[in-house]
């Protein structure tokens, strides 16, 4: 059984077909996925824990978590409000991590003293509430400059609350993937990692130990090798599974044990029976 530990279900390319995508993710072997929280801005950050409430208890589904957060590039519109808003939604018991957080330098968006004081606004609410945070972080084309940016921010505000993180769609080089792990993150590889031209992204995947490395969609986005371009979804999971238990010398099937005991583990969540 799999985890998507990160896919934008209130996404509204769903819009005509949520639970179908969700039986599909189900019938493909998907235990659980993490719905993320950030919709298009704050006056959306509900939505995951909204799909959450619609869709937890039905048969035949994946057990569903939520996230909520500010994305780098909304981090403008985060005024008290909003932070007051993702504050209540970090004590809803299905809301288990505050994110995606962080910095993003790739797209022309949000200044990058904006995005970092939003980030440290938003560390302060997920260190008050104890939950665990979801980075993206994405550098000035190839350059690492989000990434220095990022490093001192979590060691000046985050590392002490000893809480962790998962670094989402992990897209640096070793370096940055070593500071992760000695941050106490667990690392998360989505479906770019099956593109032909990502072979250092796959040797940094290698060296990942196997109980800190995570598989994720980042559905509706970054379709694994053979449907990229194609509208992504949890079921498209196991693809990228497939790919990182080869670079791992290891069966699908224990990689998929062992990426969900990591998810299990770092929220600290009941085991997901056969549903
Ligand atoms: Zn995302």
């Amino acid at each position: 059984m799999l985890v998507d530990s990160h896919a934008h279900l209130d996404s509204p390319r769903y819009g005509n077909d949520r639970e179908a995508m969700l039986v599909r993710a189900h019938d493909a072997g998907i235990g659980a996925i993490l719905s993320i929280g950030i919709g298009e801005g704050p006056a959306e950050m509900h939505q995951a824990l909204d799909i959450c409430r619609e869709y937890n208890g039905r048969p035949r589904l994946p057990r569903l978590y939520a996230s909520a957060g500010i994305y780098p590039h909304n981090t403008p519109e985060a005024d008290d409000a909003a932070l007051a808003k993702l504050d209540a939604l970090l004590a809803e018991p299905e809301v288990i991590a505050c994110g995606e957080i962080g910095l993003d330098y790739y797209h022309e968006g949000a200044p990058h003293d904006a995005q970092r004081a939003g980030l440290i606004r938003q560390l302060e609410i997920a260190a008050a509430r104890k939950r665990p945070i979801l980075i993206h972080c994405r550098g000035t084309n190839e350059s690492v400059d989000a990434w220095q940016d990022l490093f001192p921010v979590l060691e000046e505000h985050w590392k002490g609350t000893g809480l962790g993180g998962i670094m989402h769609c992990f897209g640096g080089g070793w370096d940055e993937a070593r500071r992760s792990l000695d941050l106490g993150f667990l690392v998360s590889f989505a479906g770019n990692v099956t593109y032909p031209k990502a072979q250092p992204l796959r040797d940094v995947a290698t060296r990942i130990p196997l109980d800190r490395i995570l598989v994720e969609t980042d559905a509706p986005w970054l379709a694994p090798a053979p449907h990229r371009g194609e509208r992504n979804e949890p079921a498209m999971v196991a693809q990228t599974a497939e790919v990182l238990a080869g670079l791992h010398n290891i069966a699908p099937d224990e990689f998929a044990a062992a990426t969900t005991q990591n998810f299990l583990r770092f929220f600290h969540l009941p085991p997901l029976v056969g549903n």
